[in-house]
């Protein structure tokens, strides 16, 4: 089974062929991040015009990759939320017209279903039932992976999304966007100990998380040092920062992994790239000899693969939508 999947729900246009859920064919992303950098982030605006110049390119180049026509495709998989709505727009009418125009059928897929399955790329053993914990821009989920396609939240953030804390305190410590990246190579530089932030916990809600208060902790600290005229290590910072998050990460982790009995956790989301959030939970994981699974960062971040991945399994399931399909900027995951 080949699947043609588009991804346009924030600021990178893709398309990618999958085969069997398991095979990247082809894995085509136009980011935008050089154009937002003007503005210290994501414009809406700007991110939906720039899908509607990139998208049909995007899509032929994917399948010229691949080396199929759109007469191999079984199906059209496509992003339909949550996400930006004028972004989600792009990708859904363009999967729609392509499906209609071919005569195939179309699957709307969840963008965090996709994030999650990112991990099947690279792991051909890795199947359901496991735990995954999602970081991305705009999640925190502590997620059962019941089935394919079949999902128990059982924790997420109060506030901010761990990927959000990092680009917010990026920023704030002159990195720029996006933050995540840059604060993962800076801290290689800085001791995680220097500086005592906050670890969140929320009461009664040991899966949940809550990430604002770490970041005012760190504008504070700058702040601080800023009245006193003294400077600060930028690394120090970061590292410390990025300490503090991912102990929180893992904590809550490893908690759900023995009230649940839990053999496999795989993490998800552009934030699943970070080096240091990898090896704390490799070693946690081992630990209690949970098997631990992460996509290559190139799978981690937005990427129509993934999508690819998800759509085929909501194919066997027989997921289909009609023409009547439209973006929905608040999905809840496992809604069809
Ligand atoms: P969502 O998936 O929730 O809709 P999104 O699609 O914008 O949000 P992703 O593309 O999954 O988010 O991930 C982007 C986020 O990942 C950004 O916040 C970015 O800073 C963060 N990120 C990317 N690489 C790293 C890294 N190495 N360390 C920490 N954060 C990172
Ligand atoms: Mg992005
Ligand atoms: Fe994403």
């Amino acid at each position: 089974v080949l699947i043609l999947a588009i991804e346009s729900s924030c600021d990178e246009t893709a398309a990618a062929v999958v085969r069997n859920g398991r095979e990247v064919l082809s894995n085509v992303i136009s980011s935008q991040i050089a154009l937002h950098t003007l503005y210290g982030g994501v414009v809406p605006e700007i991110a939906s015009r720039k899908h509607i110049e990139k998208i049909n390119q995007v899509v032929e180049a994917a399948l010229a990759e691949a080396d199929v026509t759109l007469a191999d495709i079984d199906a059209i998989g496509v992003t339909y939320g949550p996400g930006l709505v004028g972004a989600l727009l792009v990708g859904v009418a363009a999967a729609k017209a392509i499906a209609y125009a071919a005569g195939k059928p179309l699957i709307g897929v969840h963008h965090i279903e996709g994030h999650i399955a990112a991990n099947f790329i690279e792991h051909k053993e890795l199947e359901p039932p496991f735990f995954s914990l999602v970081v991305s821009g705009g999640h925190t989920h502590l997620v059962r992976v019941k089935d394919y396609g079949q999902f128990d939240i059982i924790g997420r953030t109060r506030d901010d999304a761990a990927g959000e804390a990092f680009d917010k305190v990026a920023r704030a410590i002159g990195l720029g966007y996006p933050g995540g990246p840059k604060i993962d190579k800076v801290a290689k530089e800085g001791n995680p100990e220097a500086i005592s932030f906050p670890r969140a916990h929320v009461e009664d809600a040991p899966y949940d998380f809550s990430f604002s208060g770490v970041k005012s902790a760190v504008l504070n600290y700058i702040n601080g040092c800023q009245m006193k005229g003294e400077v600060y290590s930028q690394a120090d910072v970061a590292a410390s920062f990025q300490k503090a998050v991912t102990d929180v990460l893992v904590a809550n982790a490893m908690h759900a992994v023995e009230e649940y009995q839990v053999d496999k956790l795989a993490i998800a989301g552009g934030v699943a790239s970070n080096s240091a959030l990898r090896e704390a939970m490799k070693t946690a994981c081992e630990a209690k000899g949970v098997e631990f699974y992460y996509p290559s960062p190139i799978y981690c971040t937005d990427n129509a693969a993934m999508i690819g991945v998800a759509a085929y399994y909501e194919y066997l399931s027989g997921t289909r939508h009609g023409w009547d399909l439209n973006a929905v900027p608040n999905l809840k995951l496992g809604e069809r």
